[in-house]
């Protein structure tokens, strides 16, 4: 049995637990590798080392930081490929979706490349006579980055390139289920010439997270994953004294209105619904349709699912993958086969005629979906979409609002200014007009609002920097014989 081990100080490393967890593939449903869960001297290790690497790390210039983003922006850009295929190998997704993955981590990377420019202060001179007032950007110290499944490629990406930019080095505690492309990544930092300690990785389970959370030499937090455990961490990091983001769950609404162009309507509501056997936090789950158009839009899904090829990543033209577990199958499969029994038609139930090995759903449609259900209430996290019928615009912005979760939103309409007043009125953090996965790109911020993001920053971009510095504002004078005096008052611009 293939065993994957922790990445401490520049090499790999067996952990000290005895414990271990299973990495499936999930198109099979075998177990292909086992991975080291840390134990807290493990992470205590890990934090020591990457203490231990700071001083020099922060130390080192800003072009000779952003020289190592670059030389890792290459060797990501040659390796596309080989991480791709560890994200298909054991999250399950496609080739073509892992190589989008990797593409949109690598933006985040190339982004840490400008570094020296993201990390000018302000200066004021003359802020008194003879005083100039001025601001600078320094590192917090050893940040740790906590991932979900679902991107273990890009997701670490957004924390990383930021982080070691700006002079912090960084443990990462990446989804057990899928731990590879983590190791992968280490080695390319490695190569990229970052010093042993500066990035190190800790698999494992709540064990590795607690102590982290807990750590006092941890300075900060970045978490994504679901939203009970994302406000998990948040309460307990900043609990501890520990600056935390902590990016949760989402049900993402996409609004048709009747002068939407159905048929782009339809093509982007398949994509976002089903790419990535639905397991992506700006997954479209609801399209809200207008009444006047809804039986069209529903039949144009409809006729859409079909030709959806289903099957392992191996297989070169399958579209959709199995989805990480067989209990998460379980779960999602759940959702489609209560929906009638709670009011809703199944339109599409893609729970029939699976393959007979691995964690395989087919897409569903559920209409006629209203709030109260649990297919509506929860976040399914699978190939399932639900449409919800509505009078117009101001039913779909209620019900948007009314939501637990604001991660994405879109909406559809040839409508200008409903589209800008749809940005105006809704309560989300990322918007699309007639964009169904309004990812930002890595120079905006990625983040949701309400129980989709606990903290005040969103994850990468602007606030990533933000994030992963703290401000110190110097006020300076030089000795000047002409402004020189004893002066016990308060000091005040002159
Ligand atoms: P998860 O919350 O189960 O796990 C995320 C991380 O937390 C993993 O590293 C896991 O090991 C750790 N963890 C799990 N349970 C823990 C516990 N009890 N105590 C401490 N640590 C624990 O999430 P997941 O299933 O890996 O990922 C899917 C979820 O992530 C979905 O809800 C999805 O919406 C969300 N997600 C959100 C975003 C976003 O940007 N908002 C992006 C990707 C995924």
């Amino acid at each position: 049995m293939n065993r994957i081990l922790h990445w401490i100080d520049g090499q790999a490393v067996e952990g000290t637990s005895g414990r271990s967890g299973p990495v499936f593939d999930p198109a099979t449903g075998q177990q292909q590798s086992a991975v080291d869960f840390a134990s807290v001297g493990d992470v205590d290790r890990a934090v020591a080392v990457a203490k231990a690497a700071f001083s020099g790390w922060r130390a080192t210039n800003l072009s000779r930081r952003a020289e190592v983003m670059f030389r890792m922006r290459e060797l990501v850009d040659a390796n596309r490929k080989e991480i791709a295929s560890l994200l298909s190998k054991e999250h399950g997704k496609v080739l073509g979706d892992a190589l989008g993955e990797v593409a949109r981590g690598l933006e985040n990377i190339e982004f840490a490349c400008g570094v020296p420019n993201l990390l000018k202060g302000g200066y004021s001179e003359q802020a008194s006579t003879g005083v100039d007032v001025y601001s600078i950007k320094q590192p917090l110290g050893v940040v740790a980055g906590i991932t979900p499944f679902n991107f273990p490629a890009m997701v670490p990406m957004w924390m990383f390139a930021n982080a070691l930019a700006c002079g912090n080095t960084f443990v990462l505690k990446p989804s057990e289920k899928d731990p590879s492309a983590s190791m992968l990544i280490a080695e390319l930092l490695k190569q990229a010439g970052l010093p042993d300690g500066a990035f190190n990785v800790l698999h494992g389970d709540k064990v590795a997270v607690d102590r982290l959370l807990e750590h006092p030499d941890v300075a900060a937090v970045s978490f994504v994953g679901s939203t009970p455990i994302a406000r998990y961490i948040y309460e307990t990091g900043t609990k501890n004294g520990k600056r935390v983001q902590a990016l949760g769950g989402a049900k993402n609404h996409m609004l048709v209105l009747a002068d939407a162009d159905l048929d782009m309507a339809a093509d982007a509501a398949v994509s976002a619904a089903y790419g990535s056997a639905g397991e992506r936090c700006m997954a479209i789950s609801v399209v809200l349709a207008s009444d006047a158009i809804a039986d069209q839009l529903v039949e144009k899904i409809q006729e859409r699912i079909p030709s959806i090829k289903v099957g392992p990543a191996a297989d070169d033209g399958n579209e959709m993958g199995p989805l990480i577990t067989g209990e998460h199958r379980d779960k999602v499969k759940g959702y489609v086969e209560g929906a009638e029994g709670e009011g809703a038609t199944l339109v599409v139930d893609g729970t029939q005629d699976v393959p007979a090995d691995g964690f395989f759903l087919k897409p569903s449609l559920i209409d006629r979906v209203r709030p109260g259900m649990k297919c509506y209430d929860d976040e399914i996290f699978g190939p399932v979409l639900s449409v919800a019928r509505i009078s117009g615009y101001q039913e779909g912005i209620d019900l948007i609002n009314a939501n637990q979760f604001g991660n994405g939103t879109a909406i559809f309409t040839r409508d200008g200014g409903a589209a800008r007043q749809f940005e105006f009125d809704v309560q989300v953090g990322m918007v699309g007009v007639n964009v169904p996965i309004p990812v930002p790109v890595s120079y905006y911020s990625f983040g949701g609002w309400k129980a989709s993001l606990f903290g005040d920053q969103h994850m990468y971009g602007p606030d990533g920097i933000n994030f992963y510095t703290r401000t110190k504002v110097v006020t300076r004078r030089w000795p000047d014989p002409r402004t020189s005096s004893v002066d016990l008052g308060f000091p005040q611009n002159r």
